[in-house]
Formats: structure tokens, C-alpha cells, sequence
């Protein structure tokens, strides 16, 4: 995508007005480095959050962070019981590892969720098993021949024989409760599996309040089609949108039934043409504020569970 997109717009600083929660989209110029705020939610500094410790960032919130790992996925959730949750984790442990470690002070991820066993999406998971305590893991149980989703099921599979780790095939309706009043609910997929890696994805709509966000994977328009057709409720004020914001996803139906006001992008430098920017016009037509890591800026929102606050910034 060129450089004049919006996506890479707003990515590169540009502070977005309170008024962004009505969708007025109003923008003002940042003049700064990248750095941005936006929600009716007041945000500390975004380096101040960055470098504080996982039990003290923000107590009592949801914090989301959409993590800058170039062309693949990872995002770190801090619940507000206080639980840690990884949806995917980069292709490579480097992606997340030391981000967690040293910066969040994590010893124990609760929930660890690989969407499907693609390397931009399970690259890093070998090493977040092997750094820390997981609690519950949970993929699709999609058949891979893939040699990295190998050494993945493998590490799993140890853990789970010696009683240190949950398997959990993922599975629309499945609930999981995140503590503090957070939840999430799986609304994809459902038996049998699409013979698609990308559609077979989990997709999480995690709830706290009234604020919602909804993780979509990679799935594609088939698969957005098929969720909408069992009557999911996907609607999120916050979407991580699906397939690194490929042309092939992000349906106009799909997008207006979860009316988002948010939309990030996870992506990196890509010779796929992500993010499509028929997919970002959908976006925006569809009422979305969109945001992308491509340019390796890390976006956070957090939630009391009612107001929200957005933060744009890059680690470094
Ligand atoms: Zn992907």
C-alpha cells in the first residue's frame, strides 16, 4: 500500500481527537514522532505503559496491545482479574519472548490462543512454552504437515502428559472466563473444519462491560459469511481485522455486523499487497477508525469497561 493510506497515516502519529468515538474521525497534526491518543478514556504516556510491569498497568482494566512483529500476528491482553492472554505469537519467539519477560514481568500466561498453525501466526509459540508457565492453550486442531506446528503440538503434548498445560480445541460457544468481569466466547469454528488453514482460525470476541473486542484471525470471506449465517454476535467496539487486512476478508456484511469503532491492522512489510486498500476503504465506510503495526507502531486500547483509550506509539 502507498504511504499516503490512511492506515499508514495514522499510524505514523497523528493524534486522533476524543470525537474519533463518534466516528467523526477528526484528526489533528501530531508533529511529534509517532506517537497518537484517542477514546474518552485518559492514557498514561505510551512509553510509561510500555515499561510497566503486567500487574501494574492499570488496574482494574482490559489493556489490549496490538504488538508490532512485522508480517504476522501477536497480541498481549492484561485482563482485569489481572490474567495474561497471547493471541498468536509473531513468527519467531524474539516477537514476543523478551516483550514479555522483561518489559511485562510475565512468569505465567493464563490463556494462550494460536489461531491457526500458520508461522506468522505459531513462529514464536515453541519458545513462549518453553519461557514460561502456560495455562491453557488453545488452536483449532486444524491437521498440518507443517514442521513448526510439529515442534508446537509436541512441546504441548509433553506439558499436557506431565499436567502443566490445558489443551483445548477450540471451538465456537466455547466460553472462557478471563476474570474481573472479562470473558471471552469463541464464535468460530464450528466441526467440520473448512479444509482452508486460514478459515479454520479461532475467532475470540472478548467482553468486558459494555466494551468488546473481536479477534479475527485470518479468516476469509467464507468463513465471515458462515459465522454471520449461525447468528454469532461479533459486534466489538475494537477488531483486530482478519488476515493481516488482506482484500480476500473483511467483508461489507461482516464489518457492519460488528460496527466497530476501531480497526487494527496486523501486518509488516509484505509482498501480499496487505493491507489491501479495498479492505481499508470497507473499514472506513463501515464507521472504522483504522490502525496498523505496519510500520512497526504498537497500538493500545484499554477499557474500564465502559469508556476506552486508544494509544499509538513505537517501542524504542
Ligand atoms: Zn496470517
Amino acid at each position: 500500500m502507498s504511504a499516503r493510506s490512511p492506515a499508514v497515516a495514522l499510524a505514523l502519529g497523528i493524534t486522533v481527537a476524543a470525537s474519533l468515538l463518534l466516528g467523526a474521525g477528526c484528526l489533528l497534526p501530531g508533529g511529534g514522532p509517532v506517537s497518537g491518543d484517542a477514546g474518552l478514556l485518559e492514557s498514561p504516556p505510551f512509553s510509561e505503559l510500555l515499561d510497566t510491569a503486567f500487574r501494574d498497568e492499570l488496574p482494574g482494566r482490559l489493556v489490549i496491545y496490538f504488538l508490532a512483529t512485522g508480517q504476522s500476528d501477536a497480541t498481549y491482553i492484561r485482563t482485569p482479574g489481572g490474567k495474561v492472554v497471547l493471541i498468536d505469537t509473531g513468527d519467531d519467539p524474539s516477537d514476543v519472548v523478551p516483550f514479555l519477560r522483561d518489559r511485562k514481568k510475565v512468569t505465567k500466561i493464563d490463556v494462550l490462543v494460536l489461531t491457526h498453525p500458520h508461522q506468522d501466526h505459531i513462529g514464536g509459540a515453541l519458545g513462549i512454552l518453553e519461557s514460561f508457565d502456560v495455562g491453557a492453550l488453545y488452536d483449532p486442531g486444524f491437521e498440518s504437515t507443517s514442521p513448526v506446528y510439529a515442534e508446537v503440538l509436541a512441546k504441548a503434548l509433553d506439558l499436557v502428559e506431565s499436567g502443566r498445560l490445558a489443551y483445548v480445541t477450540g471451538r465456537a460457544g466455547l466460553t472462557v472466563d478471563l476474570g474481573g468481569g472479562a470473558a471471552a466466547r469463541l464464535v468460530h469454528p464450528v466441526d467440520p473444519l473448512d479444509n482452508e488453514a486460514n478459515n479454520a482460525s479461532v475467532v475470540a470476541r472478548v467482553t468486558f462491560g459494555s466494551f468488546s473486542a473481536l479477534f479475527a484471525g485470518d479468516v476469509e470471506a467464507e468463513a465471515e459469511m458462515e459465522i454471520l449465517d449461525r447468528g454469532e454476535d461479533v459486534s466489538a467496539t475494537v477488531l483486530k481485522v482478519a488476515h493481516h487486512g488482506s482484500g480476500g476478508s473483511s467483508t461489507g456484511e461482516f464489518l457492519a455486523a460488528v460496527g466497530m469503532d476501531v480497526a487494527v491492522i496486523e501486518v509488516g512489510p509484505n509482498s501480499f499487497g496487505h493491507p489491501s486498500p479495498a479492505a481499508v476503504a470497507r473499514l472506513e465506510s463501515a464507521g472504522a477508525e483504522v490502525f496498523s503495526t505496519l510500520d512497526g507502531s504498537v497500538i493500545i486500547v484499554h477499557s474500564d469497561g465502559r469508556d476506552w483509550g486508544l494509544l499509538v506509539g513505537q517501542d524504542g
